[in-house]
């Protein structure tokens, strides 16, 4: 490569870096958006969560066949873009394959271990397809996953099959010009696979090889900048953010609900027998929020906005929903596509209002969002258990709820009813605290 195409080169690197960039910091801006919240804790339990879960994708291979073609597909696209690294180096200083001296036969197994991995992702790459397209498994077909969800699935798949056959074209057309005699570049690499594809060059003129290469080179390298921006607005997000998403997910068990401080408060008030209900209590001024619960992104905490640009939109959430399954208006993957599509129009919001967000009359509730899909929810839990990246849709549908209840009063007719017994009677039945014996006294 000349100079000019060193520095052409140099531009398109700075350029998509500087978009990737622009483009996490907003994600991390918008992510700030949300209540504040202290996840600290427990450093070690973290970490071992991350390892297992986000880098080890424990949770993915309890369904095998997705699991193991998925770790194919991630350890595939991770390793080889380790050569990414010297593509780089060769781009910006006119080399070629500038490692080959310094690591001798291990730069040989390298390639050989890329080239491998390069045909098995796109194994991989064509199985997922097919089980979108072709045999159209029920939870990529689902209703909550048309228009631009579905493609991007699909455009994902398009990408990394694409990219995987530059690269071995690429190597092909290097390993002729490596073999043709005199050699137009020097031997470097063992190519396992691109071996097979090189006899295509046979034939043909080594400048047009050489021009080629360099297409394949440019438009492979190039390929991989967009896919890096790609990510912002895809689902595919998670192959970054799986790692912080499950270093902070909750670590209490499923079931416990995260209370409200002056709630439990109130409520020990009036369970407690010696309480003096009229006695002046002392108020903490911080401890009662400006608002209970959720009907905006912007109450949820950070974490629950993490949580929805982390989610995969793989659907185990929904297919193991019994309310879904039941024909209830609720998915779980829904409720995180709703939170992230919400949190995307605040973030352009505040983009285009020079960093303040004026009101849109909009809200995550009811615009995005219905009380019929909260409300149908049994908070079972099965949707964490599920989700292979620790993600609680359950959280989301609790807090929203909580608004509901706290500041509507928007509770169905039975829950109103049990809340005001419990209100009342101390209990959830219509009967007062003096009657709960009676039924002794029937024969
Ligand atoms: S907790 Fe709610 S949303 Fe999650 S699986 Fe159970 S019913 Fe569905
Ligand atoms: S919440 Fe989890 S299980 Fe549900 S679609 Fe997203 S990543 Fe998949």
């Amino acid at each position: 490569m000349g100079y000019l195409d060193n520095i052409l080169f140099a531009i398109v690197l700075i350029a998509g870096f500087a978009f990737f960039a622009s483009n996490v910091k907003k994600i991390i801006r918008n992510i700030n958006l949300g209540v504040d919240l202290d996840r600290k804790d427990n450093p070690k339990a973290r970490w071992a969560n991350m390892a297992l879960i986000a880098l080890g994708q424990s949770k993915m291979v309890k369904r095998p066949i997705a699991g193991i073609l998925h770790i194919v597909v991630y350890v595939g696209f991770i390793i080889i873009n380790i050569e990414l690294l010297e593509i780089i180096i060769d781009g910006l200083f006119g080399t070629h394959r500038i490692f080959a001296p310094y690591l001798g036969f291990v730069y040989d197994i390298l390639i050989a271990s890329f080239e491998i991995l390069a045909i098995l992702v796109i194994f991989a790459v064509t199985v997922f397809w097919i089980r979108r397209n072709l045999i159209r498994l029920k939870r990529f077909i689902h209703s909550d996953l048309t228009g631009f969800p579905k493609s991007d699935a699909n455009y994902i798949l398009y990408f990394e099959t694409v990219l995987m056959v530059l690269f071995l074209l690429m190597n092909a057309s290097d390993l002729h010009l490596q073999n043709v005699p005199g050699g137009v570049f020097h031997k470097a690499g063992s190519f396992p696979v691109s071996q097979f594809i090189a006899p295509v060059f046979n034939g043909k003129s080594n400048e047009l090889v050489v021009l080629l290469f360099e297409v394949f080179w440019w438009l492979h390298i190039v390929g991989i900048l967009v896919f890096m921006n790609y990510l912002y607005f895809s689902k595919h997000l998670h192959i970054l953010l799986a790692f912080p998403n499950t270093y902070f997910a909750d670590l209490n068990p499923k079931g416990k609900f995260n209370n409200l401080e002056s709630v439990t408060k109130e409520v020990k008030l009036m369970m407690d027998p010696n309480a003096d209900p009229f006695a002046a209590a002392p108020v903490d001024e911080n401890a009662v929020p400006a608002k209970f619960g959720a009907s905006d992104v912007q109450d949820l905490n950070w974490v629950q906005l993490l949580n929805a640009y982390t989610c995969t939109e793989c659907g185990r959430c929904t297919s193991s929903c019994p309310a879904n399954q039941t024909g209830k208006k609720l998915s779980p993957r829904k409720i995180m596509m709703d939170t992230r599509d919400r949190l995307q129009e605040v973030g352009k919001n505040i983009d285009s209002n020079k960093g303040i967000f004026v009101p849109d009359n909009k809200t995550l509730l009811n615009d995005y969002i219905t009380p019929e899909e909260l409300w149908a929810c049994t908070s079972c839990n099965a949707c964490v258990e599920e989700c292979p990246v620790n993600i609680s849709p359950l959280s989301i549908i609790m807090d929203m709820r909580r608004y509901l209840v706290m500041e509507q009063s928007a509770a169905p007719m039975s829950l109103n009813a049990m809340m005001t017994n419990i209100e009342n009677n101390g209990a959830p039945w219509q009967y007062s605290q003096q009657d709960r014996l009676n039924w002794k006294n029937e024969n």
